[in-house]
């Protein structure tokens, strides 16, 4: 899709009346609850404008499976040792401030209007990869987990997307079967073995389906690895992951 098709893609899908109405409830929880940017505390704002204009955007040259930067697009050294099972992912933006205060506070403050906000740069992304999907779905949290917090961030932030885009939201297409533990402390190789096996595709929704996962934050991609794995056992014909910030090493380059 070429950037004015783009546009208008984003533009006609903003406006479905089904995204106004889910727009418009959050925009009046603001108004009665005047908030402060997830970034830098500032009141009137859920994201100021300063906040926003700190954030790196990631633009090609990157590597065509993980969608980390890379020199002249060529496929990066970790999908080139062991190629995925998802197609492709790729991300809004890098994980850094004050993108990363944000994405706390929206996974563990409860502060869940910010995924209307940036479920919105979701869609200028989705906007950009051309991507050919039967559905969407979020990455699962176990039961325990969902139960302790409360809410899905992915799933909160996935909803909106399906809701703009008119592409439906599957939240049955995958379970977690296994709980994890936290990746932020694990190596590369401790984040494969810990979620590997770790999800459940349902064969009945997927099968012969494109699907597009979405998540938070990729760290090494394996947790979307992982994912896209189960839904392929399931008969998943291509999967994609979206995913609102990457973290970046140059040492994948
Ligand atoms: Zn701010
Ligand atoms: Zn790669």
């Amino acid at each position: 899709m070429a950037v004015n098709g783009a546009k208008y893609y984003v533009d006609s899908c903003q406006s479905n009346p089904s995204y106004r109405l889910y727009r418009f409830f959050w925009r009046l929880v603001d108004w009665i609850y005047p908030p402060r940017c997830a970034g830098c505390g500032c009141l009137g704002n859920r994201w100021c404008r300063d906040c926003q204009s700190k954030i790196r955007e990631i633009y090609p040259p990157y590597c065509q499976k993980c969608g980390i930067p890379t020199k002249g697009g060529k496929i990066c050294l970790n999908c080139n040792s062991s190629e995925p099972k998802y197609d492709a992912i790729r991300a809004y933006a890098f994980y850094e401030e004050p993108l990363r205060s944000a994405l706390h506070r929206l996974k563990y403050h409860r502060d869940i209007a910010l995924a209307d906000l940036f479920a919105l740069n979701l869609l200028n992304l989705f906007s950009r990869v051309q991507w050919d999907v039967d559905f969407i779905t979020a990455v699962p949290l176990g039961v325990a987990r969902l139960k302790e917090r409360g809410y899905n961030q992915s799933a909160l932030l996935a909803y909106p997307l399906s809701l703009a885009t008119h592409i439906p939201y599957r939240s049955q297409a995958l379970k977690r079967i296994r709980e994890t533990e936290s990746q932020v402390k694990l190596n590369i190789r401790e984040r494969k073995e810990n979620v590997s096996n770790a999800f459940y595709g349902n064969r009945d929704l997927v099968t012969g389906k494109n699907i597009l996962i979405v998540d938070d934050i990729t760290t090494t991609g394996a947790t979307l690895n992982a994912c896209a794995s189960a839904l392929k056992n399931a008969g998943a014909n291509h999967v994609y992951g979206l995913t609102l910030a990457r973290t970046y090493n140059n040492r994948n380059i």
